[in-house]
């Protein structure tokens, strides 16, 4: 058995939080109700705090009192009929009338009122279990049975029904209900049993211990009796055990009223330790608190319930206890009266409390106007002839209701546990620490290490550093050198270039000065040119004239011999007289002719004359023609040198300007490169000036350019010629001109490659229009294509002339003409160059040939094979139609699909094996309409159809 304190050190602390709502023992008057004022002065511990009311109502924390009425005992039943009860209860309205005599009736209400019916059950359930919930939730509670003598008080607090569990009073059921709500791992409780006799305080369960002493703490104000027995209860059995021990123990002072009554006070101190941790409620924590206690501070809940059986409340005198010494009398009673004057002063508010009158009152201190929550049920017996131990009774509970308490809830660190908790972490960290310290003095010894290492790799580092930076600084110097020299010779080529440019400009000027002479003396020359054509005609008409005028004297001649023959004849035949008529009309005749041939004669050699001296004008003026020639040719010569140097000069420039990028210097990079841009330009203007120049100089001098002496400037003529004929507008015009005579005489004269190569582009660019093609033709334009595809290997060259037959191609009126002049011949005969844009331009003329001659097969209007079998098309087409690129193929897969389609190439196709090339076509052609073609090539020849089964 326990004696002592008994429980682990405990600090409080305070927490605020919302206590459970308590259910209370039923309605009842509900007086206004906050904590009291200061009546005295609280025991608050650092950790302590008050539960707010009971769902917003504020009553929660009033004292609570009930009334029991005791059943007729053996005495008042002895009174039979005459029997007389003044107390009357009316349950429904928790009031009890209290009847004086007849007519004097008073009426009380209560928390409760309980018949002589109410069961132990019910007693419990309204009067203690509330008490005992909050008890469990860590607050602490007063449960007090309060009456005269033999009233009941003992059997509704302290039977023990251990046989009968229906007659078990509080205390059992108190312990019964904590038991079974509690856990035994983490929470415990404990009993401690007392009797308050005669002031003195006696350990019911170690009744050795006499006089123990009540101890107040002065910070807190919690009382303890720090030397009663606290023993720990582990079942109900135990408990049972223990109440009998203190029921034996307890001193029964016999009376003549009821000699198992006692003038004693019995007083059962439960001792409730549940845990509790803080983290829950942290929130709720102050924050001087929360920097005391850790997190996870290990927490408990104590609290108190005190179940009193106090002793009868009737007067000393009235009890009739005899052997008493008056002292005894007087400390009997004081106890009890100064419990009823502290609930006086408490029930009216009055400024001092006599708590520390008697024992009593000092141990139940917290349990009226303190923090407990107090619940006390008065007893009363129904006999008449105790009106006034009854009525005071009721006046004691009816004060009672009016004490109002302050609950507050009590938690404790648990230092035990956190003790343990705490030298267990240290104990850790200390290993921790020590390891850490071992690791640190290795670690540092590692850095002093490699600190010294890293002193002298910095050290050599800045010896070899110092000695690049040194060589750096050399470069430096020399790069900059280096870069002024280079902006001085671009600055000297700059000065250079503006001079160029400036030359440029004024050759330009003199250029435009020498085309506006020659423009003029072309305007004279062609005035010449007329009048010089007008003379001869003139002189033509004059000879024409002389002519006839010889002619007629001729004939005039052959009649005067005729005549004279007459004459002669007439003469022998004597007719002189005619004769001589005849005669003299012959001389006049012959006088007339005679001065007529004269003054043609005359006119004759005027002419000459003339005509000699306008030959001698237009000699005059084609040498000047010449000179200017000559002179523009040289000046042409001067402009392609200009070209030439500045555009050295730009590589030059371009090469520098890479230079300076590949020397990383990064200075001015982007100035040079904006400036080889500009020169760029201005060359590509100056170009755009000299092509300028020859339009400007009119087409019929660009085509007379063609015939120059000077290749150079045939060249450019030409190719000047073969840009204009690149644009449709200038197509016809040039045809009208000339310019298609003048390049056919080109192609067939000239040895020189490019000129053959621009030509045949010229030629090319003309047959792309369809009034020209005829006229192209006509002029021998394909033999002459021919001849130059026969005497050239030049790729560009064949390219050109076989663009311009696939051109002529094109046009099926020409096919005819086309074969025989030899144009499909050689379009074939360029697959020998193998390159592949000629190749190109090949498939493309046979596809165009083969889809215009299968459109005028179709139409009707030719029948026959085609020309194209002749020469070796299809055979070619047959051997090759997979070899080249995807456009090639698709042109040489078209013309097949071309052939196929005219019946009278089956026979051709079928021995070239084209047939195998055809169904591929129809399956394989990447082009929809290309496959669609072969298919219908295929499917509409019965021959194919039985070559392919
Ligand atoms: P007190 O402790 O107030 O002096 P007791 O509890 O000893 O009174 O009761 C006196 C007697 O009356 C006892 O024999 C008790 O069994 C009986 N008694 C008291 N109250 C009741 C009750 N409500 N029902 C039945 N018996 C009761
Ligand atoms: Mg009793």
């Amino acid at each position: 058995m326990a004696t002592g304190g008994g429980w682990a050190p405990a600090r409080s602390v305070e927490r605020h939080g919302a206590p459970p709502p308590r259910g209370g023992g039923g309605g009842g008057t509900r007086s206004k109700s906050v904590a009291p004022g200061p009546r005295r002065p609280s025991p608050s511990p650092a950790r302590s705090r008050p539960a707010p009311d009971n769902g917003g109502s504020s009553d929660s924390c009033r004292v609570r009192v009930s009334v029991r009425l005791r059943p007729k005992n053996s005495e008042d039943l002895a009174h039979g009929s005459d029997f007389d009860s003044c107390v009357e209860l009316q349950p429904e309205s928790k009031r009890l009338k209290l009847k004086k005599n007849n007519w004097s009736c008073e009426s009380y209400k209560f928390d409760e009122v309980f018949s002589e019916n109410a069961s132990q059950k019910r007693v419990y359930e309204v009067v203690a279990k509330p008490v005992v919930e909050s008890v469990l939730e860590g607050y602490n509670g007063t449960v007090m049975a309060y009456g005269q003598t033999g009233t009941g008080k003992t059997y509704t607090v302290g039977q023990l029904g251990k046989d009968d569990p229906s007659e078990r009073g509080i205390m059992v059921r108190a312990l019964e209900h904590i038991l079974s709500s509690m856990s035994f791992e983490t929470d415990r409780v404990a009993i401690s049993y007392l009797q308050l006799y005669l002031e003195s305080v006696q350990d019911l369960l170690a009744p050795e211990k006499t006089n123990i002493p009540i101890v107040e703490d002065a910070k807190t104000g919690d009382v303890s009796l720090p030397g009663a027995a606290v023993v720990e209860i582990k079942d109900l059995e135990h408990v049972f055990h223990l109440l009998q021990i203190g029921e034996a123990n307890r001193h029964a002072a016999n009376t003549k009223m009821n000699t198992e009554s006692s003038r004693s006070h019995a007083i059962l101190i439960i001792h409730l330790q549940r845990s509790s941790r803080i983290k829950e409620e942290n929130s709720s924590l102050s924050n001087d608190t929360h920097n005391i206690f850790p997190d996870d501070l290990p927490l408990v809940l104590k609290s108190k319930l005190l179940i009193v059986d106090l002793a009868g409340s009737e007067r000393i005198d009235k009890s009739g206890s005899e052997g008493h010494m008056i002292e005894e009398a007087k400390f009997i009673n004081l106890s009890l009266t100064s419990l009823g004057k502290c609930i006086n002063a408490l029930a009216e508010n009055s400024p001092h409390i006599p708590t520390r009158d008697s024992k009593l009152t000092r141990i139940l201190r917290d349990s009226f106007g303190g923090t407990s929550r107090t619940s006390l049920v008065v007893t009363i017996g129904p006999s008449s002839r105790h009106y006034s131990e009854t009525s005071s009774t009721i006046m004691f509970g009816q004060r009672a209701m009016k004490v109002v308490n302050t609950i507050k809830l009590k938690e404790e660190a648990d230092y035990e546990i956190l003790y343990k908790k705490m030298e267990r972490e240290v104990d850790q960290l200390t290993s921790e620490m020590e390891r850490q310290q071992k690791l640190i003095k290795s670690e540092k010894m590692q850095l002093d290490k490699k600190f010294k290492e890293s002193e002298r790799s910095f050290h050599d580092l800045r010896m070899t550093s110092n000695i690049r930076i040194e060589n750096l600084e050399k470069e430096k110097c020399q790069l900059e050198s280096t870069v002024k020299t280079l902006m001085r010779d671009l600055e000297e080529e700059k000065g250079q270039k503006n001079l160029l440019s400036e030359q440029i400009a004024e050759l330009e000027k003199l250029l435009n000065k020498n085309k506006q002479q020659q423009l003029e003396n072309l305007s004279r020359t062609k005035i010449l040119t007329d009048t010089t054509k007008e003379h001869e005609k003139e002189m033509e008409e004059l000879l024409r004239q002389l002519q006839e005028e010889r002619h007629c004297s001729s004939s005039l001649k052959d009649r005067m011999s005729v005549l004279q023959q007459e004459l002669c004849d007439a003469q022998s035949s004597a007719q002189e007289s005619m004769a001589r008529e005849l005669e003299k009309k012959l001389t006049k005749v012959t006088e007339e002719l005679t001065s007529q041939v004269q003054s043609l004669k005359e006119k004759i050699s005027g002419l000459i004359s003339e005509k000699e001296v306008i030959y001698e004008e237009l000699k005059s003026t084609q040498e000047k023609v010449q000179q200017e020639m000559w002179q523009r040719q040289g000046l042409e010569d001067q402009i392609r040198r200009l070209e030439r140097s500045t555009s050295d000069n730009y590589a030059e420039e371009s090469k520098t300007s890479y230079g300076m990028v590949r020397s990383g210097s990064g200075l001015g990079n982007a100035a040079f490169v904006s400036k080889s841009g500009k020169i760029r330009e201005a060359l590509s203007g100056q170009r755009g000036t000299i092509s300028k120049i020859f339009e400007e100089v009119g087409l019929p001098n660009v085509l007379a350019l063609l015939k120059s002496e000077d290749l150079d400037v045939q060249i450019h003529a030409v190719k000047v010629v073969a840009n204009l004929a690149a644009e449709d507008i200038n197509q016809e015009r040039i045809v009208e001109e000339g310019g298609l005579d003048a390049l056919l005489s080109v192609l067939e004269t000239s040895e020189n490659t490019t000129i053959h190569r621009v030509t045949a582009g010229a030629v090319a660019n003309l047959a792309m229009n369809g009034s020209n093609q005829g006229v192209i033709m006509n002029k021998g334009g394909a033999r002459l294509l021919a001849n130059v595809s026969s005497k050239t290997e030049d790729p560009q060259t064949l390219r050109m002339v076989a663009g311009a037959i696939a051109n002529l191609c094109g046009n099926e009126k020409l096919h005819l003409m086309l074969k025989q002049d030899g144009g499909i011949k050689a379009l074939l005969g360029m697959v020998r160059s193998g390159h592949a844009d000629v190749i190109a331009q090949i498939a493309r003329g046979i596809a165009n040939f083969a889809k215009c001659e299968s459109r005028v097969i179709s139409q009707g209007h030719r029948k026959g094979r085609s020309l194209l079998i002749e020469d070796g098309v299809l055979t070619w087409m047959v051997a090759n139609s997979t070899r080249f690129s995807a456009s090639t193929r698709r042109h040489i897969e078209l013309a097949f699909c071309h052939l196929a389609q005219n019946e009278d190439n089956t026979c051709d196709i079928i021995a070239s094996g084209g047939i195998k090339e055809l169904l591929r076509i129809s399956r394989e052609s990447p082009r929809d309409d290309t496959r669609n073609l072969a298919k219908k090539a295929l499917d509409s020849n019965p021959a194919f159809l039985r070559e392919i089964q």
